[in-house]
């Protein structure tokens, strides 16, 4: 009768209380950049109608292609979606935060929007370094601006987050992937060159070539890198329009200290993108060493059915950016250990629900504290004090809680001194505030 041991699903974590450090960090560099910004918080379900990713991400493109997981919603309609839709697991971040805009009407309200979210994602691929299956990113998504300037924000914005969680050997790659009135042009140009190498391509590109040929420049077979390295660039042939605004979202990111590369055969994997797209990689991930991918998707608003509304945003991978901040060891010495305010050790068994109760009035006082509810006898308690790494120690019981008094120890001078009960709290905070440790 043995059964396979029930466990995480491959390309799914747990994160554990002691893993929390970079993850913390990163997120406190992110909401601190998001207010110095001015982006605004926006949370969408990880829930969407299928048709979103579809329309959003793009029919052709992998994630819609291979990795989305979408169940078939009731067919009777009880679930209040009108029956026989499609329901996803989010794959992505930017067709939802579209959708809420224009659900809010966001897009009558002034329409230039600033917005930022973090939380999980899902996409059925092969689990490897920095790539699970359920995966968290934070973005931002600055709505309603055709500047090149708000291109350059958030390339600058990406690169303070990572500045301020601690990376300097981020790598930010940039191109121009042109518009609809320059790109057909380029992309009938590149057809006809890969096609006089087809039998060097990939099984994949095959399909791409009439599918989506800009496509085959991202495959990562070696004999398609190949192939794509002689193939004719984009930057050569941008309209004006175009090659104007690149040059000015690299004055910008040059005026705001920021150094970059141009990577002429980057286009990203996802169909919205138009003109400015870009990339922050770090070594420390290998082959797939992308943490961060944004871009200009002009037209992503039109195609979910609003206005024309000109946008730019980026999605940083969470997994992949805590594996560069491990590499560069950036733990954030602000956050200092994890030990507690206040141990109380109980003497007497029957003196518990006093002590309880006044470990709930020191949490109530704003001081971390706790004690053993797992019957130790007091000598257990006192390694137990010490383990949890507390600044201080009361030790409740004998003569001390006939008079309503404890005896309140330094765990790290070993002193003693008798103190009421009532007045533990404040004596405590006196103490903490008197050595800097508030
Ligand atoms: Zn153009
Ligand atoms: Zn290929």
């Amino acid at each position: 009768m043995s059964e396979n041991p029930i466990r995480s699903l491959s390309g799914t974590e747990d994160r554990l209380p002691w893993q929390w450090e970079f993850w913390r960090r990163l997120h406190a560099a992110a909401r601190r950049q998001f207010a110095l910004h001015g982006y605004g918080e926006l949370a969408t379900p990880v829930l969407e109608d299928a048709r979103l990713f579809i329309k959003g991400t793009g029919e052709d493109t992998e994630i819609v292609e291979k990795q989305m997981y979408t169940l078939n919603s009731s067919a009777d309609g009880e679930d209040g979606n009108g029956g026989n839709e499609a329901i996803t697991l989010r794959p992505e971040g930017t067709p939802p935060a579209i959708r809420a805009y224009l659900e809010a009407n966001m897009h009558k309200r002034g329409k230039f929007r600033k917005l930022w979210y973090a939380g999980p994602m899902f996409r059925r691929e092969r689990p490897q370094k920095g790539r699970l299956r359920q995966f968290h990113q934070i973005g931002v998504e600055a709505i309603g601006g055709e500047s090149p300037l708000l291109d350059a924000e958030t390339i600058l914005l990406a690169a303070a987050i990572y500045r301020d969680a601690g990376l300097t050997q981020c790598q930010t790659h940039i191109n121009s992937i042109g518009c609809p009135r320059c790109r057909p042009s380029y992309r009938h140009a590149l057809k006809e060159s890969l096609e006089n190498r087809v039998r060097e391509l990939c099984h994949d590109c095959h399909r791409r070539l009439d599918r989506n040929v800009l496509r085959v420049l991202d495959c990562k077979n070696p004999g398609c890198r190949q192939v794509a390295g002689d193939a004719p660039v984009i930057k050569d042939m941008l309209c004006g329009e175009c090659d104007r605004h690149y040059a000015l979202v690299k004055a910008a990111i040059d005026g705001g200290g920021v150094s970059y590369r141009e990577e002429p055969h980057l286009v990203r994997g996802l169909d919205y993108y138009t003109r400015t797209v870009y990339e922050i990689k770090h070594s420390a991930l290998g082959a797939r060493d992308t943490i961060c991918g944004g871009g200009r998707y002009d037209g992503l608003v039109t195609q979910l059915g609003g206005p024309h509304t000109p946008c730019v945003g980026f999605a940083m991978g969470v997994e992949a950016t805590l594996i560069a901040m491990e590499e560069e060891s950036c733990a954030d010495e602000a956050e200092g250990g994890d030990g507690i305010d206040v141990y109380v050790v109980c003497f007497d068994d029957s003196a518990r629900p006093r002590c309880f109760e006044q470990v709930t009035s020191l949490r109530k006082a704003g001081l971390s504290a706790d004690m053993d509810y797992e019957g130790r006898s007091s000598s257990k308690q006192l390694k137990m004090a010490n383990k949890s790494g507390a600044a201080f120690s009361l030790l409740v019981g004998g003569s001390e809680l006939q008079r309503n008094a404890a005896a309140l120890k330094d765990m790290h001078s070993g002193k003693q001194q008798e103190v009421p009960l009532e007045k533990a709290a404040g004596e405590i905070r006196k103490r903490k505030s008197a050595s800097g440790n508030t």
